[in-house]
């Protein structure tokens, strides 16, 4: 049985959204952060649904009790269960990218994306269901949710892995939850993610942004809350900056994502540990670096 619940301090969890899919089962972290008021950052898909309120009532946590929902961004794998959340958690209010609203009122061309990303995939993760227009509520660059006892997280615009990608800053505890902003950080590596339409210099922008606020911890949606955060920012920084680098180079000599995979891994030991993951995650974890890859490719 996967873990589904990690406690980091006592006013943030991580709960494990969808122990259900195969290679999948500690892939999606959401956060729970706890004042007086509760807030929720990200969901996962519809199919996690299920496991996270699963994970939610062993934090003692009833659904009615969150007041907000918070959404780094809106792909599939953090937010595709927002329209299922909502209608379970009845008291939350929806805190989103001004740029994620209209897909959240109508997901349907963000569900026709999804697909065209990630196929098969994105059938498993399930259908995107609308979220209710006035429970929306749209961030801005510092704004603050007070939820009492000291806890007052702030809201990051940080474009780069998704135009419409914020983070959340606990200065309470100086911890960054950042969502896929940060690349991934599994297994005791790093790695860029950055699929399309991923915009190198706004990356760059958002990680230099986060690096500004010395936070002592990061909270990774993929997956896990560990310390020494700008250090972990830098590396992934350096390491972006590299593979940007090759498949650039790569791409001016015409050679395909696959190609490129076997690029890096003259430069970077990276891919040789994710070659020796086990065969239960590895099709799960080449498939998105694939996606990376496309994303630098076509990079601004
Ligand atoms: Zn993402």
């Amino acid at each position: 049985m996967p873990k589904l619940i990690y406690e980091i301090t006592p006013h943030l969890k991580m709960l494990s959204a969808h122990p259900t899919l195969d290679g999948f089962e500690d892939f999606v972290g959401c956060y729970l952060l706890i004042g007086e008021k509760k807030a929720l950052v990200d969901v996962g898909p519809t199919a996690g649904i299920p496991g996270l309120l699963n994970a939610l009532s062993m934090a003692a946590v009833s659904p009615d009790e969150i007041d907000y929902i918070i959404l780094t961004h809106i792909h599939i794998d953090h937010a595709g269960g927002i329209g299922q959340a909502v209608k379970t958690m009845k008291n939350a209010r929806v805190v989103a990218h001004s740029r994620a609203r209209n897909h959240l009122i109508d997901p349907t061309a963000l569900w026709n994306a999804s697909q065209a990303t990630l196929g098969e995939l994105a059938l498993r993760y399930g259908r995107i269901d609308p979220v209710p227009e006035n429970r929306i509520i749209i961030a801005e660059e510092g704004m603050q949710l007070n939820l009492g006892n000291g806890l007052v997280p702030e809201i990051l615009l940080t474009p780069g892995h998704a135009p419409h990608h914020l983070a959340v800053f606990d200065r309470l505890d100086r911890i960054l939850l950042a969502g896929d902003m940060a690349g991934v950080y599994m297994h005791d590596f790093f790695r860029p993610n950055s699929p399309p339409p991923f915009k190198f210099q706004e990356f760059l922008t958002s990680i230099d942004k986060a690096i500004d606020l010395q936070p002592a911890q990061i909270g990774y949606s993929h997956f896990g809350c560990y310390g020494d955060a700008v250090k972990k920012l830098h590396a992934v920084r350096a390491q972006t900056v590299l593979w940007h680098e090759i498949v650039r180079v790569g791409a001016k000599q015409g050679k395909t994502a696959e190609e490129m995979f076997g690029l890096l891994r003259t430069q970077d030991d990276t891919i040789e540990k994710i070659e020796k993951l086990d065969k239960s995650v590895y099709p799960r974890d080449y498939a998105l670096i694939l996606n990376t890859i496309r994303g630098l490719m076509a990079a601004e």
